[in-house]
Order: structure tokens, then C-alpha cells, then sequence
């Protein structure tokens, strides 16, 4: 696959860095989106997909750190950090939050541009060959694409709750618990975050069309959380 189709986003206020390291981002064929301070990052991040984020420590408005551990919350996309020379307690940190890789400043962008080529290259061997494809009656999830149809129409759901259904449908009749799904679906684990699911579960069963009192897919486990069947297989 050629970079044409990669999108990055860099966050770097230095503006002599962001300048340069765009310029030989682009020359390379990705398509980049750079901008100077956590909160325009996080708000690009929300309105676009990304195939890679290059992310600055040291960030005016909101720190990095924030910005990778909010970015964690419904995404996995590859992330290089971006840290101060020799700063080890920073890497610790980037890697903590769930950093792919990371860069010492200062550095060449040619540096840069050959980590993010290296990382693209991890994510994607790992993920590329397996077209993941599951139908279940009128219910058809296409994993790879990030598609969710229902009797052939698209729905659109958010991260989390197409994370929360590919959880749930991988291993249908198994039980998960609130608390299992808070960590696999949303990445953290605090018990206040329960609930979230919960709204998850009532967002996604809206927008598939599937009804709690009489579920085809998504069956409640009172007392403990959820599980999903497959209705083409008798229970
Ligand atoms: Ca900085």
C-alpha cells in the first residue's frame, strides 16, 4: 500500500520542527494534518481518522500525556512520541500510556519519517493479512473496514461501541463482566467507569436496531453485564 492513503496527524508547537517535519512527511506521500497544542489535537482526532499520531510530550493547553491517554480511550492507532534528549522517566511515561515508539528530540526529520515508515510497517504486517468478516442474521461486521451493516445498510457507530460489539461478537454466549468490558472496550479501568458501558450497550442497540426486551443480539446478564448470540444458531 502506497503512503498516499496514510493520514498523520502531528502535534509539535515548535513551529520550526512542525514546519519541517510536515514538509518531509508530505514529501514521503502521507497526507498530514499538523497542529501546535493538545486540545486542536484532540479535537482533530475526534473529527478524523488517523493512520498514525506523532505526539510531542511538552504541549501547550493540554500535555501529551493527556492527549495519548484520551486518544487511548477509543483507539488503538499507532502513536510515536515525541520527548526531550536523554529524558528516560518521559519514555517511561510515553510507553506507559500506550506510546508505539518514540523520538528524541533533537532529531533529524529524516529520523522521524523512517520510525513512522517502521511502525506503519509492525502495525500493519500484523494486522493486514486476516479480513475479519462476521455475519450473524442481518447483522454483518466487516472488522478490517470498521464497517457495521445491518440487513446490508451501513450504521455508523462510534469507536467504542464498534469495539464494544467486535468484543462481544468474537465469543458469542460468553459473558462479560461490566468491569472486562470497561478494559477491553475503553482501555482504562476504574470502577466509576462502569456505567459507561452501560450507555454504550443503550447507544449501540439503538442505532442496530436491537431491542433489550428482546434481544437477537445483545442480551443483558442481570447482575453481572452482557453477552452476544448468534441468532442463526439455536441457544
Ligand atoms: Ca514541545
Amino acid at each position: 500500500m502506497g503512503n498516499e492513503s496514510r493520514r498523520l496527524l502531528l502535534v509539535e508547537d515548535e513551529q520550526a520542527i512542525r514546519d519541517a517535519v510536515a514538509a518531509y512527511l508530505m514529501r514521503d506521500g502521507y497526507i498530514v494534518t499538523a497542529v501546535e497544542d493538545g486540545q486542536s489535537a484532540l479535537d482533530e482526532f475526534r473529527s478524523h481518522q488517523f493512520d498514525l499520531v506523532i505526539l510531542d510530550l511538552m504541549l501547550p493547553r493540554v500535555p501529551g500525556e493527556v492527549v495519548i491517554k484520551k486518544i487511548r480511550e477509543t483507539s488503538d492507532v499507532p502513536v510515536i512520541m515525541l520527548t526531550a534528549k536523554g529524558d528516560i522517566e518521559d519514555r517511561l511515561i510515553g510507553f506507559e500510556l500506550g506510546a508505539d515508539d518514540y523520538q528524541t528530540k533533537p532529531f533529524s526529520p529524516r529520523e522521524l519519517v523512517s520510525r513512522v515508515r517502521a511502525v506503519l510497517r509492525r502495525v500493519h504486517s500484523d494486522t493486514e493479512p486476516q479480513r475479519e468478516i462476521f455475519e450473524f442474521g442481518d447483522l454483518t461486521l466487516d472488522v478490517s473496514a470498521h464497517k457495521v451493516f445491518v440487513k446490508g445498510e451501513e450504521v455508523a457507530l462510534t469507536a467504542a461501541e464498534f469495539k464494544l460489539l467486535t468484543t462481544l461478537c468474537r465469543y458469542p454466549g460468553r459473558v462479560y463482566n461490566r468491569m472486562e468490558l470497561v478494559t477491553k472496550v475503553l482501555g482504562y479501568d476504574f470502577e466509576g467507569y462502569e456505567r459507561t458501558i452501560d450507555s454504550h450497550v443503550k447507544n449501540l442497540r439503538a442505532k442496530i436496531g436491537d431491542d433489550p426486551h428482546n434481544p437477537k443480539w445483545l442480551y443483558t446478564v442481570h447482575g453481572v453485564g452482557y453477552r452476544f448470540e448468534d441468532p442463526t444458531k439455536s441457544n
